[in-house]
């Protein structure tokens, strides 16, 4: 029977099958990535999220699902200013969160 419109797709994840090599890797190098209780401080304060889509809360989201591609679109519009970095509540370095990050992909590519 046709009613004329449809479900979406499931946006279910399985984490036991996403790749999270790389926020393994980030939590070693950023341990603090785990004290993330995404509030959303960062983003609404960020200066680039309005223009460029980016928001560290939702990059520590992508890559804990697996989401390559969907981060590393929002993080090529970070200024690297540091604001979200004063806001943190739980005291995370975003600005040194997102450099790891990008240093992760650097590595790969070397
Ligand atoms: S402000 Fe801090 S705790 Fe809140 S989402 Fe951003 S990084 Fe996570
Ligand atoms: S460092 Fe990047 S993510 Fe943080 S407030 Fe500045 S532009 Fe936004």
């Amino acid at each position: 029977m046709d009613f004329g419109f449809g479900i979406a797709p499931s946006s279910t994840i399985n984490l036991d099958k996403v790749d999270r090599s790389r926020f393994t890797r980030l939590h070693e190098l950023e341990p603090d990535v785990y004290k993330c209780m995404a509030c959303g401080s960062c983003s609404s304060t960020c200066p680039a999220g309005r223009f460029s889509g980016m928001s560290v809360r939702k990059v520590i989201l992508a890559l804990q699902r697996g989401k390559e591609k969907e981060a590393v679109r929002m993080l090529k519009g970070c200024m690297l200013c540091g604001k979200c970095s004063m806001v943190c509540p739980r005291g995370i370095n975003t600005r040194h969160l997102i450099l790891s990050i990008c240093r992760i992909y650097n590595e790969e590519q070397q």
